[in-house]
């Protein structure tokens, strides 16, 4: 899986990416990360990449030629798709973590100051994406977001530590909440372990967390029971 992500602070992207699990999937080649970064593009001498709004208002605008020149720069492959980071997009969750992941490249847009000149949008034909309602500052944690959950779902990439399959919102739960976990010792400041949990019945063990994953989501999020 390739990620090129397009932004203004390539270092916020570089530095998470070298940290845990992504690091090791970078080193491991699972995974690459790019960054690209349209001041480098610019035809501007002052290296300016936006501009106060038309028609007048707060904030700056992200300019065209830099946004459309270092996107046409970017090296594409077959299977891609490509994202603009926005909060009016489609709101992420599990099913497009894991629609995205089958993808070969992911072109990642991030946007900052007031978004985008909307020539870019509809020029360039971006898949929008947000990551909740609420607004960032720019797209660089919500394409960390991205990055860091489509990744997950590759089957290499948690390695030992484990395996998404029976994580909340997984296909392998449903799409339910996943049921709790517990680790030694048996007993911490008066609360027990489930005595299932302890008794080596793997068909029991299994009933057990199906009830409790379903008990949850009734509580929880009965919405996903739809
Ligand atoms: N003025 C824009 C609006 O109201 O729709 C918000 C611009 S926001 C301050 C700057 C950038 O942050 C956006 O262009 C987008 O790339 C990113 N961003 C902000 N909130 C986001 C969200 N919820 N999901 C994904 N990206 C977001």
């Amino acid at each position: 899986m390739i990620y090129d992500v397009i932004t203004l602070f390539p270092e916020l992207i570089q530095d998470y990416c070298s940290y845990s699990i992504t690091k090791r999937g970078i080193d491991e080649g699972i995974i690459s990360v790019n960054t690209h970064n349209p001041r480098d593009y610019t035809l501007d001498k002052h290296k300016k990449v936006d501009d106060t709004p038309y028609g007048g208002g707060d904030g700056m605008v992200l300019m065209c030629q830099p946004v459309f020149d270092c996107y046409e720069a970017v090296e594409k492959k077959e299977n891609r798709e490509f994202i603009m980071l926005s909060p009016q997009g489609e709101t992420f969750n599990q099913k497009i973590s894991e629609e995205l992941s089958k993808k070969e490249q992911i072109i990642l847009l991030c946007g900052h100051y007031e978004g985008f000149d909307e020539r870019i949008r509809l020029g360039l034909n971006p898949r929008e994406i947000s990551i909740g309602d609420y607004v960032l500052t720019g797209g660089e944690i919500a394409s960390l977001v991205l990055i860091d959950s489509i990744s997950r779902n590759i089957p290499e990439y948690l390695g030992k530590i484990g395996s998404c399959h029976n994580d909340s919102f997984s296909i392998g739960l449903n799409g339910l909440l996943e049921y709790p976990h517990y680790t030694k010792p048996r007993e911490y400041k008066g609360m027990k372990v489930p005595e299932v949990l302890l008794n080596g019945n793997h068909k029991e063990i299994e009933k057990f967390r199906k009830e409790e994953s379903l008990k949850r989501t009734q509580k929880r999020r009965p919405d996903l029971l739809n």
